[in-house]
């Protein structure tokens, strides 16, 4: 089956790890959260005692020596690096504290982008969800799409997730946090975060789950369908095909 690579950038708390994730299942293709990635090395560090803002090369030389590995069998997918199952530790607030001290370093987005390049390879038809996935590691997927929603709005998601896990929420916090995430992912030289030009920009804030996924569904089966690419899943949408073929299901 031909490769389909679709990619979801955007600012911490768009949503982009739900929705890619649920976009992946309606298409059947398989889904990679690369903010995991930055999160499992992340933690990786914090275990060794290593500080990631004070000792960057120590960071790098864990990147290196420890490939990151993906249980595929699992959904969504568990991560591991060397022998450690890192996956119920990836969203620990010292781990979204120092995450982004870690993916500034240009060495380590090196490894990363090349691992999720590896990736692709054996995994061609994915839904990968980010900050420079269709800028920097897939300029040539097919289709891209920049997920964005106002601070406000994020925060509350966060807030309204962490109090549903029956734990307590500053949501004030997490606004600040929110903001001086999307400013260093922004503002670092290697893979800052930005909306690559031939992106779908969907502003999801005052839209509901459901709403972003039936809109980036249909421009997904659009686009293959103009492409010839076929898509499984199941869908109420039956893109017209410009070349007069059957559309895909
Ligand atoms: O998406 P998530 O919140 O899990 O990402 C955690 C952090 O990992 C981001 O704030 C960003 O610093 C980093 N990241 C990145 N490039 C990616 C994915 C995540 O720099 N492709």
């Amino acid at each position: 089956m031909q490769g389909l690579i679709i990619t979801l950038d955007g600012p911490a708390g768009s949503g982009k790890s739900t929705i890619a994730r649920r976009l992946a299942q309606r298409l059947g293709l398989e889904f990679l959260d690369t903010g995991a990635m930055y999160r499992g090395l992340t933690a990786l560090c914090l275990d060794d005692g290593i500080d990631p803002a004070a000792a960057p090369a120590a960071v790098v030389e864990l990147a290196r020596r420890f490939p990151i590995r993906f249980d595929w069998q699992a959904d969504p997918p568990r991560l591991h690096i060397g022998e450690h199952d890192l996956t119920d530790r990836l969203r620990d607030p010292d781990v979204t504290f120092s995450v982004s001290d870690v993916a500034s370093i240009g060495a380590v987005r090196q490894v990363m982008v090349e691992a999720q390049r590896r990736i692709a390879l054996s995994h061609p038809r994915l839904v990968t969800e980010g900050r420079d996935q269709g800028s920097v590691v897939f300029p040539q997927a097919l289709i891209k799409f920049y997920l964005d929603a106002t601070p406000a709005v994020r925060a509350k998601r966060r807030a309204e997730e962490i109090r549903r896990a029956g734990k307590p929420v500053d949501e004030a916090q997490i606004l600040e946090q929110i903001t001086m995430r999307d400013q260093r992912d922004q503002q670092r030289t290697d893979g800052p975060l930005y909306c690559p030009s031939n992106a779908a920009v969907v502003d999801t804030s005052h839209l509901s789950l459901e709403q972003v996924l039936e809109h980036l569904e249909k421009l997904v089966r659009e686009k293959a369908a103009e492409a010839q690419i076929t898509i499984g899943g199941s869908s109420k949408y039956q893109p017209a095909s410009p070349l007069g073929t059957e559309p895909s299901r």
